[in-house]
């Protein structure tokens, strides 16, 4: 089972000028196996959201709840989310310097399940999950994203995905700087991910191209720090044809 549940989240930042709300009461629900789309203009909060229910200690919450299955997520540490079944790919992934991505997976993967992955099954698991990323062997040498062109670091995000099996993956901006083999590579990765029992999948973006790849069974508007409207997949037909300007209008 994996139900990841946002009510009325509020979330602020602190700034040189005090504090920004940048979330205004974000309520979505992602049943049992559902992929959810969040469309947005730049600046509408839609990384907020993704850092604010990993656990970034930048975004303080001021209202709202946050449950993976019933249990509170928002009192959790970043650790404890992860172990508890969250997983965000990043925007833009962070380079770690000296901890190769070999390193890095088998680290992370011990956290998760609290104990080290049996070494003969895990190695053959990460070339197979590089391999499938079009990722070749020498890259579980590299340091992790130092140095990784954009596509590289996106298909680095979704091996970890594909490896960690995350019960809610959250994939931000998993589509921007990608060329057209990259992101077919990416979203047959993350529909691998979505064929797995029981999955969520909270996709955000900006542009539609993605969600010819990837189907999404609901999709959300996301404006000015909330959710303007939700629907159907037609909901992105209807923005690729015209863009958020009914809904920037409707905000202001
Ligand atoms: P999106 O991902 O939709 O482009 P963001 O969540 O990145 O939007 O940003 C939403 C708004 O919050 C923007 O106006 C941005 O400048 C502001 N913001 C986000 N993070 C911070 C921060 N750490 N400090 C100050 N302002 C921030
Ligand atoms: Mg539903
Ligand atoms: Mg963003």
């Amino acid at each position: 089972m994996s139900t990841l549940e946002i009510k009325d989240l509020q979330v602020q930042v602190q700034t040189e000028d005090g504090p920004k709300e940048i979330l205004k009461g974000v309520t979505l629900t992602i049943n049992d196996g559902e992929t959810h789309a969040i469309m947005g203009p730049n600046g509408s909060g839609k990384s907020t959201l993704a850092y604010s229910i990993a656990g970034h200690p930048r975004y303080e919450v001021t209202g709202g709840t946050v449950t993976l299955d019933g249990e509170d997520v928002l009192t959790m540490s970043v650790d404890e989310r992860a172990r508890a079944g969250l997983f965000l790919a990043m925007q833009y992934p962070v380079e770690v310097p000296g901890v190769s991505v070999s390193n890095f997976l088998r680290t992370a993967k011990t956290a998760i399940d609290g104990e080290a992955p049996k070494l003969r099954t895990w190695v053959k698991d990460v070339t197979g999950a590089l391999d499938r990323m079009n990722l070749d062997g020498t890259f579980s040498q590299r340091s992790v994203n130092e140095g990784f062109s954009g596509g590289e670091k996106k298909r680095h995000e979704i091996a970890q995905l594909d490896l960690l099996d995350p019960k809610v993956a959250i994939l931000d901006e998993t589509d921007s700087g990608l060329d057209i083999d990259a992101l077919k590579v990416v979203s047959e990765g993350v529909n691998r991910f979505r064929e797995r029992d029981g999955k969520g999948v909270l996709l955000i973006t900006h542009y539609t191209r993605i969600l010819r790849y990837i189907k999404p069974d609901h999709v959300h508007v996301f404006v000015a720090g909330k959710v303007a409207e939700s629907g159907g997949p037609e909901l992105a037909e209807e923005l690729e044809a015209n863009g958020y300007e009914r809904f920037l209008t409707a905000a202001v």
